[in-house]
């Protein structure tokens, strides 16, 4: 496992890029989103809360980005038939994808397994890992118009090794690091998509705050932080990487 974290974007890195971020309207999805727009890229805003799409929008514009575009989908009761048809909506606007970061999660409860329930694990496991495992599907041959197309699946260090009360959120990111590994074996003569897990590390957002109520977050790095590793797996320096697993920051002691 890697990182990048000295890592440095030249400016004009993901110039003429469509990427498509997931969860774009918070965390570390927000500033994936403004940075790829920053280095040149035309983001597709995908999340649930059209509000929060909407100012990082209008941060982008005030950056001079290159004109955002959003699409508010919730993973929770997403569809086949709202998939396809996101695949068609792009397809008409863009007519290629050249980048997708899986990067909405949802955090679940952090309890012990005899007590967890069963609606919650189904819902964690939607958001996670079926809503974007067939997103990916549909959004496939729109990857393929790419020249040089990447997808990062947002991974965690609980889905490289189990701990005790992180139930459904743990499963579904080993599931992802699974499903990674299928999806590039599977790409390996389809050479311009590469396909990657990314572990962001301990990350000073919403969800860290959930699932660590006593820690400092000041002791925390910011998603600002983490990007490096976020824009080299999206740009042309990674090209030719896939099926690996990266970190975005050195694990802490
Ligand atoms: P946040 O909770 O801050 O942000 C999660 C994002 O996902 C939000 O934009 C949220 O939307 C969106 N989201 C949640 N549920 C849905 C849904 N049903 N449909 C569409 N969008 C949804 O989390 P982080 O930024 O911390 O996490 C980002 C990723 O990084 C996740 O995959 C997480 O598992 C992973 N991660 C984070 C770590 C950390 O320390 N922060 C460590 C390891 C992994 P809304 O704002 O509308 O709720």
């Amino acid at each position: 496992m890697s990182c990048k974290i000295d890592y440095q974007a030249l400016p004009h890195l993901l110039e003429n890029r469509v990427v498509l971020v997931t969860g774009a309207g918070d965390g570390i999805g927000r500033a994936a989103a403004l940075q790829y727009a920053q280095h040149g890229a035309t983001v597709i805003l995908l999340g649930r809360t059209i509000e929060k799409l909407e100012r990082v929008y209008d941060e982008i514009e005030a950056l001079g980005g290159p004109q955002p575009a959003i699409f508010p989908l919730n993973f929770e009761g997403a569809t086949l038939s709202d998939f396809d048809d996101m695949a068609k909506t792009l397809d008409k606007e863009f007519g290629r994808l050249d980048g997708l970061l899986h990067n909405a999660g949802l955090l679940g409860r952090i309890t012990p397994f005899e007590q967890y329930d069963a609606e919650l694990w189904e819902q964690v496991m939607q958001v996670n890992i079926n809503g974007p495992v067939w997103m990916t599907q549909a959004l496939l041959p729109l990857l393929k118009q790419s020249d040089d197309a990447s997808i990062i699946f947002t991974s965690s260090s609980v889905g490289r090794k189990g701990r005790a009360y992180w139930g459904a959120y743990s499963v579904s990111k080993f599931a992802t690091e699974g499903f990674v590994e299928v999806l590039a074996d599977e790409l390996e003569h389809q050479t311009n998509i590469r396909v990657n897990t990314l572990n962001p590390g301990a990350t000073r957002t919403q969800m860290r705050r959930s699932a660590y109520p006593g820690e400092d977050p000041a002791t925390l790095r910011t998603p600002n932080d983490i990007m490096p590793t976020y824009l080299w797996l999206m740009g042309p320096d990674s090209t030719g990487v896939s099926g690996q697993k990266f970190d975005a920051q050195p694990a802490r002691v």
